[in-house]
């Protein structure tokens, strides 16, 4: 193993792997240290799906890179022959009322149009009788509304891990698994160690997720980790199978009458027919030491009674199985002088993963990328204005 890279990645979840492959393909001397074997389970990149959306309520500012994620499942796919992208379109669902904030936007859905308008992206706007001749698992309310994306889907997040640290590997990059990162620092390059050696780069890139207040301590005010709990809850016998599974059942987030949001997945066809839902929580923090990996079966009737029971009556109250994950939320862009820190889950991005490069790695796409982002700031703000009175009228 050289002594000096060109970039080390500390951490490989969902934007590590995807950093350290990235970086290998643009012919960087890279490698990559991850303190479990990946994928694993402790962090944040792990149960069987996430949705991956184009036009994101988040800002219109992401399409770009969630485009081009799309693109690199694709090739990923193309090499390894493994599965990585199942597109079957999304819905964002709302109503009168006062409804949940999607992502922390109380304005979500207006935001998603407003970002699908400007990047060209394929959508329908659905009505109530739209929505229940469609997709009739979904039990709406008269009034409810719905954008639809046809290209959006889920990814299956451990593979995509697995298959970029394999395709990385293939291009070049070190992986060192099991190995804890306890330090760095950054005078005339960087040094990092760890509880088995030292190494040296250029420049260094964090994607430790929930770990981050570790390596970054004088930023750790800045990251809270929230806990979350995904749930696959077996449908009913009776229940009309097909209209679970993805081609009737697309990804969904739904703004609903209580505190939270869900969104969930369809039945895949393979094993115990199920379909699997979560809310976010914002209410609570943790850490990855603290945090509490055991759902309790009042947990789990709670989630059912309140958010599964009134609007998937297909689904029964037997929970097949449960995982627990963090969401890593974070106030601001980090900025040091030779390490990138990022987390991804305050907007909930595991489909950028794959893109993470353009701001951590290659310095002249981080460059222009932050040009960009400025530009585009602006424009971002009067989106939202407009965003404002759009869902005004929509609700009046
Ligand atoms: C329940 C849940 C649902 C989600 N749903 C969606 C969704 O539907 N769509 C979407 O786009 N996004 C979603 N997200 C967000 C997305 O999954 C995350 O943004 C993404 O997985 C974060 O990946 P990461 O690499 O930043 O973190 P992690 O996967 O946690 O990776 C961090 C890695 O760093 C390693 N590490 C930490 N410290 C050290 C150290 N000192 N030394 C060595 N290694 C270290 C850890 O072991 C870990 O492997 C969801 C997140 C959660 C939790």
């Amino acid at each position: 193993m050289p002594m000096r890279f060109d970039t080390i990645v500390i951490g490989l979840g969902a934007m590590g792997s995807g950093a350290l492959y990235q970086l290998a393909k643009a012919g960087q001397r890279v490698l990559g240290i991850e303190q479990f074997a990946p994928p694993h389970r402790f962090g944040s990149s792990h149960g069987e799906t996430r949705i991956t959306r184009l036009a994101c309520g988040e800002g219109p500012e992401y399409s770009q890179f969630a485009r081009r994620s799309h693109e690199i499942w694709r090739e990923l796919e193309a090499k390894t022959g493994n599965p990585l992208l199942v597109q079957n379109g999304l819905l964002v669902l709302s109503g009168a009322g006062k409804r949940s904030a999607g992502h922390e936007n109380p304005r979500f859905i207006a935001t998603t149009i407003e970002a699908a308008e400007r990047a060209g992206i394929a959508h329908e706007l659905l009505s109530d009788a739209d929505i229940r001749k469609r997709y009739p698992a979904f039990n709406i309310l008269d009034g409810d509304y719905a954008y639809f994306e046809p290209e959006a889907g889920y990814v299956f997040p451990e593979q995509c891990i697995g298959a970029q640290l394999q395709q990385a590997i293939a291009t070049g990059a070190e992986v060192c698994t099991g190995e804890t990162v306890t330090g760095f620092a950054t005078a005339d390059g960087a040094q990092v160690t760890t509880d088995r050696g030292s190494y040296t780069a250029e420049k260094i890139v964090i994607t430790a997720g929930a770990w981050l207040p570790d390596l970054l301590p004088a930023h750790a005010p800045l990251f809270t980790a929230r806990r979350q709990v995904l749930y696959w809850f077996r449908l009913k016998l009776g229940a009309p199978m097909q209209n679970y599974r993805p081609g009737k059942f697309p990804v969904y987030i739904w703004r609903t009458l209580s505190r939270q949001s869900i969104y969930g997945f369809p039945w895949t066809g393979e094993g115990t027919p199920t379909i699997k839902i979560a809310t976010e929580q914002y209410d609570t923090s943790t850490s990855p030491e603290a945090i509490d990996r055991t759902v309790t079966g009042s947990e789990t009737r709670a989630m059912y009674d309140e958010y599964v029971a009134p609007y998937f009556p297909g689904a029964s109250p037997d929970c097949d199985r449960s995982a627990v994950c963090m969401y890593t939320c974070v106030d601001k862009a980090l900025h040091h002088r030779r390490a990138a820190g990022r987390s991804a889950c305050h907007c909930r991005l595991a489909l950028f993963g794959p893109r993470l490069q353009a701001f951590g790695g290659d310095r002249r796409g981080a460059g222009r990328h932050r040009d960009q982002r400025q530009g585009e700031r602006a424009e971002v703000r009067s989106v939202k204005l407009r965003n404002a009175d759009l869902e005004t009228r929509r609700h009046a």
